[in-house]
């Protein structure tokens, strides 16, 4: 099967065709081309069209690792928010006194309430010390 032109129309590869896989193809030399998976078909595509799929999934793949990663840093933000609002809502945490807010001070300007709360966001999201 040589499923070059359809896949070329119906995934919007561009590439040229290989020429020695078609020759190879046409002389008996190889049965199969490579497969390409994609919206729930199979084609059997050409070396070059095969190597343009897979190049474009790469780049899939890296977009969606930087979205993740972007995705994991809008939430630790999040998650200090919310360990501050828990905080405050807490009387500051320490059995209703407002140490920070009596000595009008913000508890993030607190290097150790900061580890402490980086340590819980850390155990939160799974992340290894
Ligand atoms: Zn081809
Ligand atoms: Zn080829």
């Amino acid at each position: 099967m040589n499923d070059c032109n359809k896949a070329r129309e119906e995934l919007n590869l561009t590439r040229g065709c290989c020429t020695s896989c078609h020759e190879d193809f046409d002389h008996g030399y190889i049965t199969n081309f490579c497969t390409i998976t994609a919206k729930g078909k199979s084609y059997e595509v050409c070396c070059d069209l095969w190597d343009e799929f897979a190049e474009r999934q790469q780049v899939a793949r890296r977009t969606d690792t930087e979205y993740a990663s972007n995705l994991r840093n809008d939430l630790k933000i999040l998650l200090q928010q919310a360990y501050l609002a828990g905080f405050n809502a807490t009387g500051d945490g320490y059995n209703a006194e407002y140490p920070y807010d009596q000595k009008g001070q913000d508890p993030e300007d607190d290097t150790d309430w900061c580890e402490k709360r980086n340590e819980a966001i850390k155990s939160i999201m799974g992340e290894t010390k």
